[in-house]
């Protein structure tokens, strides 16, 4: 892979470039946009081309060559020039031993591996790039720990914020980087995507609304494979479920969606080695929750008569039984209850506590 093979980024592609022939490339950027619409990959193949020997260029557009040592060694997953901060590292830090993933990127592994890190020397290309994940966890004292670094890199030294909110990070930091857009996906697109890698069209078609232009969403549910059954299936019995709803079976009902999370986290966990469990788990419950809301908005579109345009068009007579029993003020509260559950998953609230409560409330 390299910058030329990535999807519907032109954007954000031709700002780098473009800095690129000027000679004006940033030593610390935030790339900003919605997770999964390929921000953590652009910023890979970009620290490619960086680190990369002999770079191939022609006269607007510069890529990694693929062949040299550099890029050799990258493919294999393990240039020791290219470092990933992600919060699951405070497990390495010095005083990290035995502690558990938490929310925010902690200041330990900003300070123990990218501050000091970044005064070395790189090892085998002329440059080292550090891709800091999630940048929008990163609490004040993080930030302002990393502000001097931020201000003044080493020459050798590129720095990559990925951040899905930049409301969140202070003025300070913000204005010490570049900041590059990376937009929504359109939905034909991802569809299209995914036909392309054999996924049902129906399915592709789902997935695409669902994921509201994030590519990598949409990639990662219609792919993942799971025992037994797949995430599109487990969409579909959800739909149903909730469509026949009862008050006396809402129990039952929170049990499968407990039993749906831990399928789903299971697959994720054979793909995402790297990710702590919890935020796999987390992953997989907020993808349930989405799920219902697209279930609920749907309803919405129904008694607006907009049913051409649902999430779940594969499931019609469903929604229209959801919206037959839920008016448009029920089906909008339906749906802000699950935005407050969406938060209890951040809050580390039990899983079970969260469906229970979620689906009573659906029932009523
Ligand atoms: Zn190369």
């Amino acid at each position: 892979m390299s910058l030329r093979d990535i999807y519907c980024q032109e954007r954000g592609l031709d700002v780098l470039q473009r800095a690129y022939f000027a000679g004006r490339v940033a030593h610390a950027y935030i790339f900003a946009g919605p997770v999964g619409v390929g921000r953590f990959t652009t910023a890979k193949e970009w620290a490619k081309m960086l680190l990369c020997e002999k770079p191939k260029k022609t006269k607007k557009f510069a890529d990694s060559c693929g062949g040299c040592a550099s890029c050799k060694v990258f493919d294999g997953g393990a240039h020791p020039d290219l470092k990933v901060i992600q919060k699951e590292l405070v497990t390495f830090t010095k005083d990290g031993k035995n502690k558990t993933t938490p929310i925010d990127l902690p200041i330990a592994v900003i300070r123990e591996f990218l501050i000091e890190k970044a005064a070395e020397r790189p090892m085998m290309s002329k440059h080292s790039v550090y891709i800091v994940k999630e940048a929008e966890r990163l609490n004040n004292s993080s930030q302002n720990a990393l502000l001097k670094l931020l201000e003044e890199p080493p020459k050798h030294c590129f720095i990559i914020l990925l951040c899905s909110r930049t409301e969140r990070l202070l003025a300070t930091t913000l204005s010490r980087c570049q900041v590059v857009r990376f937009g929504a996906v359109d939905e034909e697109r991802i569809a299209e995507k995914l036909t392309d890698l054999c996924v049902d069209q129906d399915e592709a078609i789902y997935w695409a609304r669902f994921s509201e232009g994030s590519i990598g969403t949409a990639l990662s549910w219609a792919t993942l494979k799971l025992k037994d059954t797949s995430c599109y299936q487990i969409k579909r019995r959800l739909i149903d479920s909730l469509a026949d709803q009862t008050l006396g079976g809402s129990l039952d009902l929170a049990e499968w969606f407990c039993k749906a999370s831990a399928t789903i986290s299971k697959g994720l966990a054979a793909h995402h080695e790297k990710v702590s469990k919890k935020s796999l788990t987390r992953l997989a419950q907020k993808g349930l929750l989405k799920m219902a809301i697209c279930a609920f908005a749907d309803a919405v579109k129904v008694h607006l008569g907009k049913d051409d345009i649902l999430t779940n068009f594969d499931q019609h007579k469903q929604i229209i039984k959801l919206a037959g029993r839920n008016d448009i003020e029920q089906s909008a509260g339906k749906i802000e209850k699950t935005y407050e559950n969406l938060g209890w998953v951040d809050a580390s609230v039990n899983e079970k506590l969260i469906f229970e409560e979620l689906l009573l409330n659906y029932a009523v």
